[in-house]
């Protein structure tokens, strides 16, 4: 059988690639969505569409600057991407040459180091976080030939954040090999644990954040690198000449804006108090057990009947997100923190659950 147009000129690297399916996608038509760690807070913004006929500045100033003043970094250490995810991407198509060079990533974490790595035909060398889902560090420093070392704190799924000396080791032993980056999307959950602090410590260093998660703009697609002005200045040759929407730069520097960053903090705190009820409701079920920790705006459990209950889950209209396929994450659902009545009704059909099927503890 010939093989179609599109299969003998594709690149090789991607025929065993399949489009990202989220959960949205699978399974449309959901109420709840506490799959994606998304806030429930949808806040209201203005746009003034008098400049619509114009291209948008590659980096727009008052999100540049905005983000600068809150983060506490100049304007020369960072970069505004189409999301975190497209940082990622930009970091691997900057310093990761196709077909020679490698990233390193420590799973169970979040997937798009690993896709993006794959679709830009490069390779991943994967060292295990430990049982307690802290680094393993000889094994990380016993790796060579990686170009990139992603860090997730706290990590996603597991909630956990990195340690200190740990990280300090690893950045110290690829000081002059390897950029280490620091994937922040949930700081605003754990404040007082970010790394960029130490940016001017380290030249090796490179820390992701977002507007996606805290924030309550992940519809924005709206992400920040921050590290030294050299690494920014080799981000910025790769990046397209206009990634920032005219409309998503407007509604990002309200975000930004002092009322906008109380607001934010308002409602983190408010999703901190219902994390706390929602992890000590879910322990108290029969059968459920608490896996990793809380440093994030989600909670991941364990579960034996984890398929099931997702199953159930979904034909009532909610979503959640199964992790039993990650590795070490056997029967592990991760719920995120939503609005008071949605982890109610998280709770409610998972007590339903348990009645109909009799688990015991
Ligand atoms: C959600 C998430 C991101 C993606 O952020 P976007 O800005 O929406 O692209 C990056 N890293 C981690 C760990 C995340 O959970």
């Amino acid at each position: 059988m010939s093989r179609t147009l599109v299969d003998r000129l594709v690149n090789p690297n991607l025929i065993p690639l399949k489009p990202y399916e989220s959960a949205r996608r699978l399974y449309s038509g959901g109420q709840d969505w506490l799959n994606a760690n998304e806030s429930p807070f949808a806040n209201d913004y203005t746009v003034n569409s008098s400049r619509f006929n114009r291209y948008p500045a590659c980096q727009p100033d008052s999100v540049v600057k905005g983000y600068a003043d809150y983060a506490g970094v100049t304007t020369e250490q960072l970069i505004v991407t189409r999301g975190a995810d497209e940082g990622i991407e930009l970091l691997i198509r900057t310093f990761c040459t196709p077909g020679k060079d490698s990233i390193l990533i420590c799973p169970p974490t979040y997937g798009m180091y690993a896709i993006s790595a794959e679709t830009c035909d490069v390779g991943i060398k994967k060292v295990p976080l430990n049982a307690d889902f802290s680094l393993d560090v000889p094994a990380i420093c016993a790796t060579n030939e990686v170009k990139l070392v992603f860090i997730c704190s706290p990590n996603n799924p597991t909630g956990t954040r990195v340690e200190r000396a740990d990280l300090e080791a690893v950045l110290t032993h690829f000081g002059d090999s390897a950029l280490v980056v620091v994937d922040e999307a949930y700081i605003e959950f754990d404040a007082d644990s970010s790394w960029v602090s130490e940016l001017d410590n380290y030249a090796n260093l490179v820390v992701l954040r977002t507007l996606s998660k805290a924030f309550g703009l992940a519809g924005l697609r709206c992400g920040f690198t921050l590290a030294s002005a050299d690494i920014i200045q080799a981000l910025l040759k790769v990046i397209a000449p206009y990634p920032i929407p005219e409309p998503c730069a407007q509604i990002a520097a309200q975000a930004l804006s002092d009322t906008g960053i109380v607001q934010m903090q308002e409602q983190v705190a408010y999703l901190q108090a219902e994390k706390q009820r929602l992890l000590d409701a879910l322990q108290s079920r029969p059968g459920i057990s608490w896996v990793g920790d809380i440093q994030a705006n989600f909670v991941l459990f364990r579960f034996e009947q984890s398929s099931e209950l997702m199953a159930f889950l979904v034909s009532h209209g909610m979503l959640i997100r199964d992790q039993s396929k990650q590795l070490n994450l056997n029967h592990c659902l991760r719920a995120t923190v939503g609005s008071q009545e949605q982890n109610a009704r998280l709770l409610d059909l998972i007590d339903q659950y348990i009645a109909q099927t009799g688990v015991s503890a």
